[in-house]
């Protein structure tokens, strides 16, 4: 009788699916969208994700990348190109599958910072910003969270902004802000004293009092330049305060959004996670034959392909919704809660797969297990998000 081993001998490399997208949810964008996201697939794989473990291991953005990025044209799908939220979003998990320092990249330079932008300047602010932002010839980043400030930034804003005169003087720290060690412009939000409201403001990098110091040590998004931001007595000029940030209510616009596209992370980190664990399990031999014959590789397996198309499904109506303009906050924070929760579950099941080598550096796993965990906690984490949702089922808030 034929062992059963050789029947697990089949090339699956070819089967469909591989890339964790059971139900096809890529066939409900346009032909157009479709083949801009294989273009952007195709240049993912050729060009970040064979530097992306190099360079997460040195702590080092991968510079090189920006102006090709510029080139594959992908700023701003929805507001400035008209793309559908699907698109923008399955646009965002493509990059998070290639590496999610780089997409966190592009999520606070296009996401948190060209959305502040394009959300709460003038029109006239557009017009002479936006060009640059888009063709990433200027790189933002976004200053929101404090050293004493992080879920409960929103009415605990410590860095002041004071007008005296044509300018506002701006004083504090910011921690955190991806990019900011070599952005040319930081959007800050500070609170003004006159009137106690949160502004936004769009600092340039280079003006005196200004200073960003690199975090160090972090065991995920390494890659990701993350930085400790100081203002003393920073001076920008009127025409540098966002016209339409004029309280926290405000940036919430910019927070709702980008709560969506972290959602969007979650699935992509847990298509990286089902796309490598499962590459291993038809690889890897044990006893005899490739430990995804194992009944219990196999379930571990469909937790992940399931978590992956749940998480995707609930997107999937979210980008819907949202291009109908009817999402609402709480349907962004519960997104993020739960996807952000599949995740944590998804990666830790894709690394138990990988064994030993799970824990090693060289296999990408380690780089996706532990890069989920800066997921599960910026843009608010699971916790803030899951009593945003407990808010609206409930009626209280359990959070002031
Ligand atoms: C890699 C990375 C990149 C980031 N990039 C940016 C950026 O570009 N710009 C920016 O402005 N910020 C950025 N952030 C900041 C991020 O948004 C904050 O880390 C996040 O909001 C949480 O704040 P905190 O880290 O200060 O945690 P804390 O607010 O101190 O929370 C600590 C713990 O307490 C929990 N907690 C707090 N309050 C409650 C409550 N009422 N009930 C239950 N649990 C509670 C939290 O959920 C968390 O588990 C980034 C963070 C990381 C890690």
């Amino acid at each position: 009788m034929e062992a059963p081993v050789a029947k697990q001998a089949l090339d699956t490399s070819n089967l469909p699916f591989d890339n964790g997208d059971f139900y096809e949810f890529e066939a409900l964008l346009s032909d157009a969208e479709r083949g801009k996201l294989a273009d952007a697939r195709d240049f993912l794989d050729k060009e970040v994700r064979p530097i992306a473990n190099e360079y997460w291991l040195k702590a080092e953005f991968p510079m090189e990348l920006i102006p090709k990025i510029a080139e594959l044209d992908v700023m701003s799908p929805m507001h400035r190109q008209g793309h559908s939220a699907l698109y923008a979003g399955l646009l965002h998990a493509e990059f998070t599958r290639a590496d999610t320092s780089v997409a966190t990249f592009m999520g606070v330079h296009d996401g948190l910072f060209t959305g502040s932008i394009e959300a709460l300047a003038s029109e006239e602010q557009k017009a002479e910003w936006l060009p640059d932002i888009y063709a990433m010839k200027k790189i933002g980043a976004f200053g929101l969270t404090e050293p004493l400030g992080g879920s409960d930034v929103a009415g605990g804003t410590r860095t002041t902004a004071e007008k005296q005169g044509d300018t506002w003087v701006l004083n504090g720290a910011k921690r955190w802000i991806g990019n900011a060690t070599f952005s040319d412009w930081v959007v800050i939000y500070a609170r003004d004293v006159a009137d106690n409201q949160v502004k936004g403001f769009l600092v340039d990098t280079s003006l005196p009092g200004y200073a960003a110091s690199k975090i160090e040590n972090k065991i995920s998004l390494r890659s990701v330049q993350n930085a400790d931001i100081t203002l003393t007595n920073v001076e920008v000029p009127e025409h540098f305060k966002l016209a339409g940030a004029n309280s926290f209510k405000d940036v919430n616009k910019v927070l709702k959004v980008t709560r969506l596209a972290v959602a969007w992370q979650a699935v992509g980190q847990q298509m990286a996670a089902f796309e490598v664990a499962r590459k291993y399990a038809l690889t890897r031999e044990q006893f005899g034959k490739p430990i995804g014959a194992n009944q219990l590789i196999q379930e571990q397996l469909t937790q992940i392909l399931g978590n992956t198309v749940a998480s995707m499904g609930m997107m999937v109506r979210l980008a819907q919704l949202e291009d109908q303009g009817i999402a609402r906050d709480e349907q962004s924070a519960l997104a993020k809660a739960f996807t952000t929760a599949r995740m944590r579950e998804s990666v830790a099941l894709g690394r138990s797969i990988l064994g030993g080598n799970g824990i090693v550096t060289d296999y990408e796993m380690a780089k996706i297990f532990t890069d989920a965990e800066a997921i599960y906690s910026y843009e608010g984490t699971y916790e803030i998000n899951t009593l945003v949702a407990g808010r609206a089922i409930t009626g209280m808030a359990a959070f002031v």
